[in-house]
């Protein structure tokens, strides 16, 4: 089932946009069905059940943490995380930072937009990543690269709404990229698309999908 998902989605995607299986709430025995069919991108949002994972699962898993990051968790996944999907504040990425130096590491990192119309998501306007990016605190930073951008659209049924939430970002991400990293060939990831909308996020353009209920059953 959970292999037979996993070889479904990669057939239907392009070979540029990557798979993100988010095993939140899962247990091994699930990311490890996942595994065995070549999957190595998996995505949680809890610190704690990340480093669990961490540590009884294959070190050649990519681990991403996907949802909102306190500042004073980032030191428990510094060690060991691929990638921070929600960055939202200086604060945070000051901390990472830090946290990466102490592990000789460079932490790849996406800020986090709010695109969807429901207030309970977070995430930054563009003129908040603006400040953080032109902040002379922000360009000191060594330990850190963001990669790229994150957004969540809304959950609801209107695939028009969806497609315009996701046209947004893919319209932000254009927009810092020429503004903040014209020549830089690392920026360049657009995190967008869950289960019940990924097909509508690449063609807007996502090049990372986070799929987890149509792979591993609902929660
Ligand atoms: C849980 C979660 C997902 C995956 O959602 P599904 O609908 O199960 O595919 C994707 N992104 C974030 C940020 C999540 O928290």
């Amino acid at each position: 089932m959970i292999e037979q998902q996993i070889k479904q989605i990669n057939r239907g995607i392009p070979p540029q946009v990557q798979l993100i299986a988010v095993s939140k709430t899962k247990p091994n025995s699930a990311i490890l069905s996942a595994y065995n069919v070549g999957q190595r991108h998996f995505g949680e949002n809890k610190v704690q059940e990340l480093c669990d994972k961490w540590e009884s699962l294959p070190k050649d898993i990519h681990w991403h943490i996907i949802g909102h990051l306190q500042t004073n968790k980032v030191k428990y996944i510094a060690p060991f995380i691929h990638l921070i999907h929600a960055v939202d504040s200086i604060k945070l990425l000051i901390e990472i930072d830090k946290q990466a130096k102490k592990h000789d590491r460079n932490i790849s990192c996406l800020l986090q937009f709010h695109i969807a119309k429901e207030d309970t998501k977070f995430g930054l306007s563009y003129s908040e990543a603006k400040e953080i990016l032109e902040s002379s605190v922000y360009s000191p930073l060594e330990n850190i690269t963001i990669i790229g951008v994150m957004g969540m659209a809304s959950f609801v049924e209107d695939e028009e709404q969806i497609v315009t939430e996701f046209n947004e970002l893919a319209d932000i991400f254009k927009k810092l990229k020429e503004t903040f990293f014209k020549n830089n060939d690392s920026f360049k990831e657009i995190s967008m698309g869950m289960s019940g909308d990924y097909p509508l996020a690449i063609e807007a353009g996502s090049t990372m999908i986070r799929v987890g209920s149509t792979i591993f059953g609902s929660r």
